[in-house]
């Protein structure tokens, strides 16, 4: 026997009795309250947890309809069924527009018990649903290891402390923190031991502040701290003292003391930057800085832009780079699971380095995004990205292909105007091309790039979200966007076998995306597992080395006809 609690909304202690009966015959053990007004129902609910309502239809003193509204006022999702002697057809559509579960006919109670395990079982799925999104919310904000704010929640932290500096003309310090030889506690103590270090170096930095301070960690060895109260700049040296010394005992790991020294790099709002990216830039510089001198700590001066060769000496290099046609592109197939067609391909790029080899983007496309190269290599991408596209055309494969926006490059204005000329000047189509943006980019300026992805939209581009799930919006907020795809972040989808909140985010996000009339895109598909996995979900494309790696143009040409994949024709 099943236990069910049953509130039940009904005049007749006969007809109680019958539902109950009709449960029991089920294999259901209700304990159950009955009650006939809205004043006995609200005390009800409020008394107890409920498994299900049931609701005759009309009753001297109450009705459905407000018993109804009396639930969903109380904003708990419980399934709500009326049971009565007589409702039209008519009036049964009105009441399950206003959302009741079903409705059963007194005369026909055999219907009673398949509804009933239907609704608790579609009441279950949509409390899972909401622990996924709320798993979905927390894992984007949070770092996992030291459950402090981690890097994209730090940023907005940052611009909203930056704002709030410049509304009410007081200082904001940014400092960016680098634990010393970190690397050699993990190599010599193990991740496990390292990820303690990390988690007690927090909770010491926590102990060394107070609210509104905020402490995160940004990943790997590095921390970010922001300090939106100062009364004159110069505290912060203050404040650096103190996190020195709140750092300066050794910490104990399993009996092993363990000294941690730190580099800290600051810089100011409004003196040195207005926004968060620029402020953790040059707190970066001055990081660097505080290392090479080994000093402790350093607060940003431009003159220090000049002292870092190493960088500015390889963004030197990519200026030349794209203008000598140094870059290439590779490009991975996505394939639509449902038919085994590959549809499109993202175009990834890469820097053929005359002294360091072939680069990838992690080498250097944060970098470019840093100094403005990145406007110069999206249009080289772009336009590269197209001609491919329209070469491949006229052999008669036509797909899509996706290229990756830096968040750079969604706010600058003249995106929408580089992405016309790049469509002009290769004569491509709208419809061939897709833009991966990250979330990111939308959260910094929500309103601009709101109004780009607008612009690009109307024109007939594709856009996709990349990496979900990494960031922190939710699906919810992508309903204002005209977005057409998703991209479920490879972390998740690597995880989804193993891991069930990986598993849980997968699926809630095909299942809401779907909802939203968007396409799932599967991002790193390393195993026919995953891909089955993925096709029972549902999800509409698969991206990943199980399909193909990202090759050059000539050889995924060659590679085409031989694989298992059959070409599409999409765009
Ligand atoms: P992304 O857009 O998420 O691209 C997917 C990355 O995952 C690529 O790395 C790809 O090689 C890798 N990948 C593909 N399949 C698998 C798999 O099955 N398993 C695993 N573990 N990884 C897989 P890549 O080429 O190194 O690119 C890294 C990132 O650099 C891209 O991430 C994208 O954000 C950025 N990027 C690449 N090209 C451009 C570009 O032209 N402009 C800009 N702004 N960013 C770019
Ligand atoms: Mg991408
Ligand atoms: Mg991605």
């Amino acid at each position: 026997m099943k236990p069910l609690r049953a509130l039940v909304v009904e005049d007749s202690e006969d007809d109680t009795e019958l539902l109950l009966r009709e449960l029991k015959r089920g294999g259901y053990e209700p304990t159950h309250a009955r009650v006939d007004t809205s004043e006995a129902m609200s005390a009800t609910l409020a008394a107890r947890a409920w498994d299900i309502v049931f609701s005759d239809f009309t009753m001297p003193h109450f009705n459905a309809f407000d018993a109804l509204a009396l639930l969903r006022g109380t904003g708990l999702d419980i399934p709500f069924i009326i049971v009565s002697g007589t409702i039209g057809e008519d009036r049964a559509v009105i009441a399950m527009k206003a959302g009741a579960h079903d409705y059963i006919l007194k005369g026909n109670l055999k219907r009673l018990v398949p509804a009933v395990e239907r609704e608790l079982r579609e009441a279950h799925v949509r409390k899972e649903r909401r622990m996924a999104e709320e798993t979905i919310r927390r894992l984007a904000y949070t770092d996992p290891v030291t459950e402090l704010p981690n890097r994209a929640r730090f940023l907005e932290q940052a611009q909203q402390a930056a704002e709030a500096a410049r509304d009410k003309g007081h200082p904001l310090a940014l400092l960016l923190m680098d634990l010393e030889r970190f690397r050699d506690v993990n190599d010599t103590l193990g991740h496990a031991r390292g990820d303690v270090l990390l988690q007690q170096v927090g909770t010491r930095l926590q102990g060394a502040l107070f609210a509104p301070d905020t402490v995160a960690r940004l990943g790997g060895d590095e921390f970010g701290i922001l300090l939106p109260r100062l009364t004159a700049t110069d505290d912060v040296k203050l404040v650096i003292k103190k996190l020195q010394d709140f750092l300066q005992a050794p910490f104990m790991i399993d009996g092993i003391p363990i000294a941690v020294e730190a580099s800290i790099g600051v810089a100011l709002a409004p003196d040195h930057a207005a926004d968060a990216e620029t402020m953790l830039q040059r707190a970066d510089i001055a990081m660097y800085r505080a290392k090479q001198m080994a000093t402790g700590y350093a607060i940003y001066t431009p003159e220090y832009d000049r002292h870092n060769p190493e960088r500015l000496g390889l963004m030197a290099e990519l200026r030349d780079a794209i203008e000598r046609d140094q870059l290439l592109l590779h490009f991975q197939p996505k394939v639509e699971i449902g038919t085994g067609q590959v549809v499109g391909t993202e175009a990834l790029v890469r820097w053929q380095h005359p002294r360091l080899g072939l680069l990838t983007p992690d080498k250097f496309i944060e970098t470019a995004e840093h100094t403005g190269l990145i406007t110069l290599l999206t249009r080289w991408v772009l336009t590269d990205a197209l001609n491919h596209c329209q070469g491949a055309r006229r052999e008669g494969i036509r797909l899509r292909v996706s290229v990756n926006l830096s968040a750079r490059s969604l706010h600058d204005p003249h995106l929408p105007e580089m992405v016309k000329n790049a469509l002009k000047t290769t004569g491509a189509e709208a419809h061939q091309l897709i833009l991966e943006i990250t979330e990111s980019a939308i959260v910094l300026d929500p309103k601009r790039a709101e109004e780009t992805l607008a612009t690009l939209s109307r024109m007939g581009v594709w856009l996709s979200i990349d990496d979900f799930g990494t960031g922190y919006t939710s699906l919810a907020s992508l309903r204002h966007l005209p977005v057409n795809e998703v991209k479920i972040d490879k972390s998740f989808v690597g995880g989804m076998l193993a891991n069930k909140s990986d598993a849980m985010i997968v699926r809630s996000v095909i299942e809401l995306g779907h909802n939203l009339g968007l396409r799932i895109v599967a991002e790193g598909v390393e195993t026919k597992a995953m891909l089955d996995a993925l096709a029972a979900l549902g999800c509409d494309e698969a991206q990943g080395y199980f399909i193909s790696k990202p090759q050059a143009c000539g050889p995924l040409k060659n590679w085409l006809p031989t694989s298992s994949w059959k070409i599409g024709s999409v765009a």
